[in-house]
């Protein structure tokens, strides 16, 4: 038995199946399965890992469980972020994520097949793979759930889950917000999760883009039918002094057929100490990460810079989701 500390012990209580969250034994592949009820029960599971963490680094509930880690794409953060969220809660971790092209996928293995595997091994599997429905995929075939860490330009749901719980421990509340997003609206799923998310609450949305980047129609068309206060704009300049948060976003390169494309729009937008004083004094500036130019580095002494805070809320929904799927929530 290990030594770390005891939190969240429900172990033999008459009461336990109650404890239980309805995201028991669930796949996570959509921010869709979200309502705002699930939504205030993960921030609230995050928030209480966050102070678990400050105040004790690491706890046990998660003791004896597995999470495969399997992805098919590059992720530092990702899925750094998962790893820690399982170690911190006691549980172990395989990773495949360096040399997957060398495993089973490059000899032709299905991913049924690699999924059927790894399956025997864990408790839950964590899959981020370059095609968009690869999650659903899977989790039709996995008895463990699955959790999508990205499917493609499809959707990135514990990111948008991350990025809403980062705004609302940055300004306090979600309602009443403009939240503008700036950069690749088009690919980037990272939008796509978030702008869904987003759909669920008072809030008015700026959306910044080259006009090849534009949001998909189908979500804007959805973002209109239920009335949301929404405009497209070229220019930061449009949004920087009404946005409450700034969420900044890289352009997509790998998504992209035509180089010639890429080049005309990659260093549209930046980021700069001169823009931000134009900005509220209370907002926060967000990206997802990786930056590649879209945030000069002398913003990030901004104390409204909140990117690197965000990293770590997302360690905190993740212990959040986990505990909850494996039924310790
Ligand atoms: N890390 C985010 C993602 O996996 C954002 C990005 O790659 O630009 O989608």
């Amino acid at each position: 038995m290990s030594d770390l500390p005891k939190l969240f012990d429900y172990t033999g209580a008459p009461e336990r199946a109650s404890l239980r969250s309805s995201l028991y034994g669930q796949d996570i592949l959509s921010v869709d399965q979200f309502d705002r009820e699930t939504l205030n029960f993960v921030f609230s599971r995050a928030h209480e890992m966050r102070e678990m963490v400050e105040r004790l680094g690491a706890s046990d509930l998660l003791h004896g469980s597995i999470l495969t880690c399997l992805f098919y794409e590059p992720s530092t953060r990702t899925s750094a972020s998962f790893i820690a969220a399982m170690e911190r809660l006691g549980g172990s971790v395989i990773p495949i994520t360096q040399g997957v092209q060398y495993s089973s996928v490059s000899k032709g293995e299905s991913l049924p097949d690699t999924i059927r595997t790894l399956e025997q091994y864990s408790d839950v599997i964590v899959l981020r793979h370059p095609e968009i429905g690869s999650a659903k995929v899977a989790a039709d075939y996995a008895s463990v759930p699955v959790i999508n860490a990205g499917d493609g330009a499809g959707e990135h749901p514990t990111q948008a889950l991350l990025d809403l719980f980062t705004i609302q421990e940055e300004l306090g509340a979600i309602d009443g917000l403009q939240i503008a997003m700036v950069g690749d609206l088009r690919f980037g799923r990272t939008v796509h999760s978030l702008t869904k998310l987003l759909m669920q609450y008072d809030v008015s949305l700026r959306f910044v883009s080259p006009d090849i980047l534009r949001l998909p129609l189908t979500l804007m068309n959805q973002i209109r039918d239920l009335g949301v206060n929404a405009r497209e704009s070229h220019d930061v300049s449009d949004v920087i002094e009404t946005a409450d948060v700034l969420y900044v976003t890289r352009i997509q390169k790998e998504r992209f057929t035509d180089m010639a494309q890429y080049d005309e729009v990659k260093d549209l937008y930046e980021i700069t100490p001169d823009l931000m004083q134009r900005a509220k004094e209370r907002m926060v500036v967000m990206h997802p990460l990786p930056r590649v130019g879209e945030i000069h580095y002398a913003v990030d002494t901004d104390p409204r810079a909140a990117y690197f805070r965000q990293v770590k809320n997302g360690m905190y929904v993740r212990m959040a989701l986990l505990a909850a799927v494996l039924g310790k929530a």
